[in-house]
């Protein structure tokens, strides 16, 4: 049946093809005595060949496209799923207790689980519990009947439908194949939306109930611009549809002329248009849309992407990559931002009723201070590689800062001991992304080197409004007033100072706020690689001195987020 939702527009783009669900299957049973054991062992047998199958499958699309390491983990499913032992035993348990094939399973499979991972010091046995658990789970969906997804073997256009993607799941996500997502929860600045932005593939999340609205295989349309979802769509709808594609195809191909130009506005001033980035790899689409510099290096992604911390070395090659890839370009990195919405499983950070309240980005690294030196120690190694800008995530007091710099220091005379090079020219900023530290910009202005100003966060804390969270996404205001005027002190304070200010929240980006950025005087606007040349096409057409009195009236004399939105649409459309 033909339905029409809406959700959360988060990566533009237009995308029609049959909904593939990425959801974790019920595999609820009952325990039941059999009368025919040999039914349920013939059962087994079949769940058993039907899993040996799959798991080839998987281990060798991972080796064709992620590598050998990969690839590995699919090999120890293999092992396990082979092995005489636990197989023997689950039989026995059928026979010796009449019982049924998914019940025996289970037990088995939960003894060896249990007794591999009470070897707490022995972190192979601890792996072998983890693979265990993966194969169980496999076969007992085959005993069940029942699909276990697999992102990574999808080998036609689809849709994804999610509940939320990790970083993980998204990493699998083959753009051959992946037209685009929807997913229950997450709102514009979620690390999934962001993610997508970067891949470049159409998204809509926060829409509520999309895994309970979509069947697999229902035919989609998904439309990024404006948030719209259509579920069996008439003939009409996607004759509708192919045209919007089309003319946005076409819009694109008109930006694309932009990607060698410098952003000028129309009197002739320069704005720096910078990308974000999570990974080395993001840097193909940097340059495609004519980055002049990476104004956010977010290096969490190289600790969540990996199952244990990444190693100085590790870190300092992908560093190393950014800034020689960028060929002498700028590039801002942060040190890591882990909590919130970004977990890492191996950190062990305990549950917390507000995660982001509580323990994340800096206040982890001050008191985790191994982990942040040697973090410093890649950073300072990869610096002379291309022109470094180091900024820390979620200053809150102006001793934070101070501590950070002075960790940064300490490392950098540790490595100037070891005979090592440290560039010279390094700049140390921040990130305004909490109230407090926009409110006192001018304090902080007057010892770092510049501010980036994190919207994601600091619209999220002003409105004390989740950024997760779509029944409150309507607080989620970037042109609200209150906003406006802490990034108006910020900007102004950094400019009191001789220092430049930045944004790399996704307000940067945004077409409606664009204007007022230039008017308030922001220097340099950092965004998803696939928002800069239409950025670049609108700067092109404003005048500075003509921004400037808008930003000023927004400021001065609008009181609600709809007198901004109603002032800067009249700008806007009389371009
Ligand atoms: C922000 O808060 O605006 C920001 C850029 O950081 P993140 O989205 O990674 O929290
Ligand atoms: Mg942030």
């Amino acid at each position: 049946m033909a339905k029409h939702l809406t959700g959360i527009a988060a990566s533009d783009g237009i995308a029609l093809a049959k909904a593939y669900r990425l959801i974790e299957p019920d595999l609820s049973f009952e325990t039941k005595t059999v009368d025919n054991v040999q039914e349920e062992l013939d059962r087994l047998d079949k769940a058993l060949a039907k899993s040996q199958v799959e798991i080839e499958t998987i281990r060798d699309v991972a080796l064709a496209n992620l590598g050998p390491k990969e690839a590995q983990v699919f090999e120890a499913h293999l092992m396990v799923l082979n092995d005489p032992e636990l197989v023997e035993q689950i039989q026995t348990t059928i026979k010796g207790k009449n019982t049924n094939a998914e019940a025996a399973l289970k037990e088995v499979a939960d003894m060896f689980i249990g007794l591999f991972e009470s070897m707490t010091d022995n972190p192979y046995m601890q792996e072998r519990a983890a693979d265990i658990r993966d194969v169980t789970k496999r076969v007992l969906a085959n005993l069940l009947g029942v699909n276990i997804p697999s992102p990574a073997t999808i080998r036609e256009e689809v849709i994804i439908v999610a509940k939320d993607l990790t970083p993980s799941d998204t990493a699998q996500l083959n753009r051959q194949y992946v037209k685009g997502f929807i997913t229950d929860i997450g709102g514009r600045t979620s690390h999934s939306a962001i993610m997508a932005r970067s891949l470049e593939i159409p998204a809509i999340v926060g829409t509520g109930t999309i895994t309970e609205d979509v069947k697999q295989g229902d035919m989609l349309i998904i439309d990024g611009l404006d948030g719209n979802v259509f579920v069996n769509p008439s003939e009409d709808v996607i004759a509708e549809y192919h045209k919007k594609a089309e003319d946005f195809a076409q819009q694109k191909a008109e930006w694309e002329k932009l990607k060698h130009e410098e952003t000028i506005t129309k009197d002739g001033k320069h704005f720096e248009l910078a990308a974000n980035i999570g990974t080395p790899k993001d840097l193909k689409g940097v340059h495609a849309n004519g980055a002049e510099a990476v104004g956010l290096y977010r290096t969490e992604f190289l600790y969540m992407d990996s199952a244990e911390f990444p190693t100085e070395d590790e870190q300092f090659e992908a560093y190393k990559a950014v800034l020689e890839g960028m060929n002498g370009k700028a590039v801002v990195v942060r040190t890591m931002d882990i909590g919130g919405d970004k977990e890492l499983p191996y950190l062990e950070l305990p549950h917390e009723m507000n995660p982001f309240l509580g323990y994340r980005a800096i206040r982890i690294s001050l008191d985790r201070k191994d982990m942040f030196k040697t973090q410093l120690r890649a950073l300072l190694r990869a610096s002379v590689y291309g022109k470094l800008r180091i900024m820390f995530p979620m200053i809150a007091t102006l001793q934070e800062f101070r501590s950070a710099k002075a960790i940064l220091n300490s490392v950098k005379e540790e490595l100037l001991a070891e005979n090592i090079v440290v560039s010279e020219d390094i700049q140390v900023g921040i990130m305004i992304e909490i109230p407090a530290a926009a409110v006192l910009a001018h304090q902080f202005a007057k010892e770092v080197d510049f501010f980036s100003i994190g919207t994601n966060d600091l619209i999220q804390y002003t409105m004390a409004a989740d950024r997760m969270n779509e029944q409150v996404s309507y607080l989620y205001q970037p042109y609200n007033p209150s906003i406006l005027t802490l990034i108006k002190h910020v900007i102004d304070s950094a400019h009191a100072q001789g220092k430049w200010a930045g944004m790399c929240g996704e307000m940067a980006g945004d077409q409606l706020a664009v204007p007022l950025l230039v008017g308030l005087g922001l220097d340099e606007f950092s965004m998803s690689a696939s928002s800069i040349l239409k950025t670049r096409s609108l700067m092109k057409k404003l005048d500075t001195t003509d921004m400037k009195r808008l930003a000023e009236k927004a400021v001065n004399d609008c009181s609600t987020v709809d007198e901004v939105i109603a002032l800067v649409e009249e700008v806007v459309n009389n371009l």
